[in-house]
């Protein structure tokens, strides 16, 4: 179809490409065709858009928020890594893939859900939502600006408070739902429309563009999805896109989770033991509880592997230098699940097999982690001397 004018920013969110990856097939020598959904396209620049959308636009409807009065409140952080690293956080202390931003973003847009002609007489003018984002003092300057950049109000909170006390950015969120007229704090570990958004938009995304692409000798198709290969934050996005998959497309479609060691969302409880309490920098996989949007059903999520930092970093720096995607940390924890997922006997099997698709979910971008010291070192590298000295020689006066 070909581009048309849509309505404001919440409609580019999602629909985003699916992206070969033939350079990294051909360097894992794979048979197989590597695909990946490029989510920094979104327009808020995460994969994480799609559920800010979806939840506020849920709550519209059931008529929990009502655009020119109700206040937005939201607690997020971020980083499940650098917040166990701060030991005295845990649990609900994670906003993973930062939802805060889709949020704001929302927030910002005047919502006109199909009004009535009176409520439109009554409310189109000004129909924005107040956004408040609760942030512990370390999480980094580039999200604030952000934030703020987007009219939100960010409340920073003591990064030593522990999440249960009045004073961690939870705290003050809930206060400030208590005390700030229409306040409401919608909730992604247990909202239902999290993992829907996926089964209704994600999923079916990647099932309408490998089916609608044609196989042909030079670029074989089973014009089927067979592989998904994803991190878990809240877990939503895995469950959703499953479901989709699974129930309307191809039942036989092998779901693999990505996790990072010293998490514990991985299935059997065996694969985290090892690594129990270790930490982890990666930003926006993993968690030291289960959220309630997770699956835990074997038929949705059909294995699972553990990945590590080095590696995940590592793979960015493919996607970079060999695909030209700029994306965040996770997105290379996708990349280097895949690489050991190959490596199983159903990994082996699907390499080898001509045609077959496999989908990497990359979730977000590098916006976020501009600064973060593991993207400085690796973006600013020293080239190898012998190129380094070729651009020397070539600006010496003739
Ligand atoms: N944000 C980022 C940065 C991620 O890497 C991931 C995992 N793919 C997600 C969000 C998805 O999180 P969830 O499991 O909450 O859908």
């Amino acid at each position: 179809m070909s581009p048309q004018i849509i309505d404001n920013a919440l409609g580019a969110v999602g629909n985003t490409p699916l992206i070969r990856l033939d350079k990294v097939a051909a360097q894992f020598g794979l048979k197989c065709n590597l695909l990946a959904k490029v989510e920094f396209l979104s327009v808020g620049g995460s994969i994480k858009d799609r559920i800010a959308k979806a939840m506020i636009e849920a709550a519209e409807k059931e008529g929990k928020l009502i655009p020119g009065q109700s206040v937005v409140i939201e607690p997020t952080s971020g980083n499940t890594g650098a917040l166990r690293c701060y030991s005295q956080f845990t649990e609900n202390d994670v906003d993973h893939g930062f939802t805060g931003i889709g949020m704001a973003m929302a927030c910002a847009i005047k919502v006109t859900l199909n009004p009535s002609f009176a409520e439109w007489m009554l409310n189109t003018i000004d129909k924005g939502y107040r956004c408040i984002i609760t942030l512990p003092n370390k999480m980094s300057l580039e999200k604030e600006a952000a934030l703020r950049a987007l009219g939100a109000e960010v409340v920073r909170t003591p990064t030593e408070a522990a999440w249960d006390s009045p004073e961690s950015h939870i705290g003050v969120a809930q206060k400030l739902k208590r005390k700030i007229p229409g306040g409401i704090i919608l909730d992604q570990y247990r909202n239902v429309n999290n993992p829907l958004i996926h089964e209704t938009t994600t999923g079916p995304e990647i099932i309408n563009a490998v089916v609608s692409t044609p196989s042909t000798p030079a670029r074989p198709s089973s014009g089927k999805v067979d592989v998904v290969i994803c991190g878990a934050g809240t877990g939503g996005t895995i469950t959703g896109v499953s479901r989709s998959i699974k129930k309307t497309h191809n039942k036989e479609c092998i779901m693999v989770g990505v996790d990072p060691k010293g998490s514990i969302l991985a299935l059997p409880d065996t694969l985290n033991a090892a690594d129990d309490g270790a930490q982890y920098v990666v930003e926006g996989i993993g968690y030291d509880f289960i959220p309630d949007v997770l699956s835990r059903d074997p038929a949705d999520v059909d294995s699972w592997v553990k990945t590590e930092d080095d590696e995940s970093f590592a793979a960015v720096r493919i996607l970079m230098r060999s695909e030209g995607l700029l994306v965040g940390g996770s997105s290379g924890s996708a990349l280097s699940g895949a690489e050991k997922w190959f490596k199983t006997e159903a990994g082996q099997r699907v390499a080898q097999t001509e045609g077959m698709n496999v989908v990497l979910i990359l979730a977000d971008g590098i916006r976020n982690y501009m600064s973060k010291p593991w993207f400085l070192s690796m973006a600013l590298e020293a080239e190898p001397s012998e190129l380094a000295s070729n651009i020397a020689d070539a600006l010496k006066d003739e």
